[in-house]
């Protein structure tokens, strides 16, 4: 899939869970306007607002590890993570070992 259709797949997508902007003395946050189910996709989609309006965004990421890809937020310093966890980062680097062994053992 390439990024362009990505990016207009969840534009159809948040357009399904409507927010609203909830106003108060303390400042103002976008809140699903659905209840139940629609609503809680409606608060992952807020919440995207409201790091995409701090400037974070780009520390949400999705793991490297070819067996989980979940998403995950980046909490390194200098936002070079990769992986969602040790485990995932440890996997991966037993494959990559496994995996020269392998060509040095074909070569
Ligand atoms: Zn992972």
């Amino acid at each position: 899939m390439l990024l362009s259709d990505a990016e207009a797949y969840l534009q159809r997508t948040t357009e399904r869970y409507p927010l609203s902007l909830r106003i108060t003395a303390e400042g103002c946050v976008l809140v699903p306007s659905q209840s139940g189910v629609l609503g809680a996709f409606g608060a992952l989609f807020a919440a995207a607002g409201d790091l995409a309006s701090r400037g974070i965004w780009s520390r949400m990421k999705m793991c490297k590890n070819t067996s989980c890809h979940a998403g995950f937020f980046d909490k390194t310093r200098n936002s070079s993570g990769l992986y969602c966890s040790p485990a995932c980062s440890s996997q991966a680097a037993q494959r990559a070992y496994r995996s020269r062994l392998k060509s040095e053992k074909i070569a």
